[in-house]
């Protein structure tokens, strides 16, 4: 969720809803400077941009601006994100868009904070106190199309003759007929019906299903995710029950990396969860169909009945067999809560956050820290996510805890959970992702952990955000030492330096220093010294995209081991890297690709292959 403010007023309501609520502050930068907000300097592109982002926006400021600003960018009701219009001083709440899906919701849960109701104008909300379309958790409208027309007859006067269980709509101020389970087709009423058989539905019926079946699935190793889809599709017909009551997809834990049973959970738009071995042991005396060899294989007597069984509820359908996998459907008499049984596929995000600054993060980055149930990192880096992380839970580590941390975030995951192992920069540059990788490869690695699902979000390493800093220092071939000798040998490292050196590469030196080692770089210097000239320049950055950052460029022949820290990425150029002061004092360090001779013949060839 994104917030957009224009004034101080605006903010000190804003930052009252992110402490409830989470999200980021964006603060138009020529009246509110903040260090906790994003600034943005045109609110017309800041609108457009936050609005097509697709999460809910808060924008307190008049409805007028946020109207003639959006208008260009609307496609249509079922895909605006929300976007709610906040009077800056809290007094005035209006969902603009995207009312339906998730704004009325919004806008109210806004309303308990500042204690005042929103001014809710979507027609069956207001009058009826409802929202057709928007049904509760554990129920599914089947026919959402005709919700329109449906509310409008409701308006005309027509009443409502509904048909099963549905607390939600009893009670509220639908005008209702009762006609039992006489639905009143030849009374000129509207119809809703709660059923778990397949209906089609149409504008003078609306068909709810609840979601309290629950999906048992088995599967041979790799078995296809058509073959399942078919399967639970036919035994679903042949059954007459709907897929849309159906709660969750269940399965045994060894199968947590089977993509075809996660293939149908999305088919049918349900979580898949699994058991572990003792808890679908426990119904093994309830199978209708036991099987010794699945039993032999692995470890009990049958996946799919046992799993539809271990949900609670009476087994509705029996195991039914494809070629290469299995079903069975038990039913429960309530709603099932999908993610209160078994445990999900463990889910490990290995995120690189960037250099510090919030706008030098990947969205993709962001996206898997808001979406981790746990985030694992150094304490460092969790202080520079803290506008992401609000109250989530957090396992700080400290430096030199690296395979404790790693190992500990598998774990996790491997638990079930959605886990983010945060590293700065890129995480597979001098940093976490390659530990994780190298952990999950290890002999002795427990078989659970690769299990889990592995996700990997690009970040900007300090190398690119120190070049972007001074100018373009990596416009040619270049390559990355660092020079930590905990676990590379001394030897080796410096074998390196001299070959990059030889090659004539730019060079960006992570790690130059330690507390306990400060010699490596001046020795490499001088080794340097010997390829390049004494002016070759050296850009010094420290801290990049943090509160004290600092960026200097020198000649080799100055460069002092005492202006450098851990916190320092230092960057050497090549022979052919140029450094210049601009009149404004900032530096140009660039190291040219030779565009200049375009023109000359080779310059023609090079624009042909650049152009490949
Ligand atoms: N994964 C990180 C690198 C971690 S190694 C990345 O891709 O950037 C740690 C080294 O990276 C530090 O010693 C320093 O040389 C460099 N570094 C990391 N973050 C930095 C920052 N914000 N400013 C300057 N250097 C940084």
């Amino acid at each position: 969720m994104n917030y957009l403010v224009l004034s101080t007023t605006g903010l000190a309501t804003a930052q009252r809803l992110q402490r409830e609520l989470g999200g980021v502050i964006h603060a138009y930068s020529k009246r509110v400077q903040d260090s906790d907000t994003r600034p943005f300097d045109n609110v017309g592109a800041a609108l457009g941009d936050l609005f097509n982002s697709g999460k809910p926006l808060v924008a307190l400021c008049a409805a007028g601006i946020i109207i003639r600003h959006l208008a260009p960018h609307l496609t249509g009701k079922n895909t605006d994100a929300p976007v709610i219009a906040l009077a800056e001083d809290g007094t005035a709440i209006v969902p603009l868009l995207g009312g339906h899906h998730g704004g009325n919701v919004l806008a109210r849960n806004i309303g308990d904070i500042l204690n005042l109701a929103p001014a809710i104008t979507t027609a069956s909300d207001t009058i009826f106190d409802v929202a057709l379309d928007e049904p509760p958790q554990g129920c599914r409208l089947a026919n959402p199309g005709d919700v329109k027309s449906f509310v409008a007859a409701m308006r005309d006067g027509a009443v409502v003759a509904v048909a099963g269980e549905a607390d939600w709509l009893t009670s509220s101020n639908i005008p209702q007929v009762d006609t039992g389970a006489d639905t009143g087709a030849d009374t000129g009423t509207l119809r809703i019906t709660i059923t778990d058989e397949p209906m089609a539905g149409d504008e003078q019926h609306l068909i709810y299903h609840r979601q309290n079946l629950a999906l048992g699935v088995g599967c041979e190793r790799r078995a296809g995710g058509g073959e399942v889809i078919a399967l639970i599709s036919h035994t679903l017909e042949e059954a007459n029950l709907s897929p849309l009551s159906l709660a969750g997809l269940y399965s045994l834990n060894l199968k947590e990396d089977e993509a075809a049973l996660h293939e149908a959970a999305a088919h049918f738009d349900i979580p898949a969860r699994f058991f572990d071995l003792a808890t679908l042991q426990a119904q093994e005396d309830y199978l209708p169909n036991p099987s010794d060899i699945v039993k032999a294989e692995v470890g009990v007597a049958g996946v799919a009945e046992a799993a539809a069984l271990a949900v609670g509820g009476q087994l509705v359908v029996e195991k039914q067999k494809s070629k290469r996998s299995t079903c069975a459907i038990s039913r429960s008499d309530a709603i099932i809560d999908a993610e209160a049984h078994g445990q999900a596929r463990g889910h490990l995000s290995i995120v690189g956050i960037g250099p510090g600054r919030a706008d030098w993060r990947t969205g993709a980055a962001e996206a898997a820290i808001r979406h981790a149930d746990i985030i694992v990192g150094y304490s460092l880096y969790l202080e520079l996510i803290a506008d992401l992380v609000n109250d989530k839970d957090c396992r700080a580590y400290n430096l030199g805890e690296e395979e404790t941390r790693v190992a500990a975030a598998i774990e996790l995951a491997a638990s079930g959970k959605n886990v983010a192992l945060v590293s700065s920069g890129d995480a597979g540059v001098f940093a976490m992702g390659a530990l994780a990788h190298e952990l999950l490869d290890r002999d002795d690695a427990p078989v659970h952990w690769d299990r889990i699902s592995l996700e990997l979000s690009p970040g900007i390493s300090a190398m690119q955000a120190a070049a972007m800093r001074v100018g373009a220092p990596l416009g040619h071939d270049f390559c990355a030492i660092s020079l930590s000798d905990l676990l590379t040998p001394r030897e080796v490292i410096l074998k390196r330096v001299v070959a990059a050196a030889s090659a004539d590469f730019v060079i960006a030196f992570y790690n130059p220093v330690s507390k306990r080692r400060r010699d490596l770089l001046g020795i490499a210097r001088d080794l340097l010294l010997r390829h390049r000239p004494e002016d070759t320049p050296v850009v010094l950055a420290r801290n990049l995209g943090r509160a004290d950052e600092n960026v200097t460029a020198m000649p080799l022949s100055q460069l002092q081991v005492d202006d450098v820290d851990m916190l320092t990425l230092v960057m050497i150029g090549s022979s052919e890297t140029r450094a210049r002061k601009r009149g404004d004092g900032t530096w140009s360090v660039y190291t040219p690709r030779g565009y200049a001779a375009k023109g000359t013949e080779l310059g023609t060839e090079l624009s042909k292959e650049e152009q490949a």
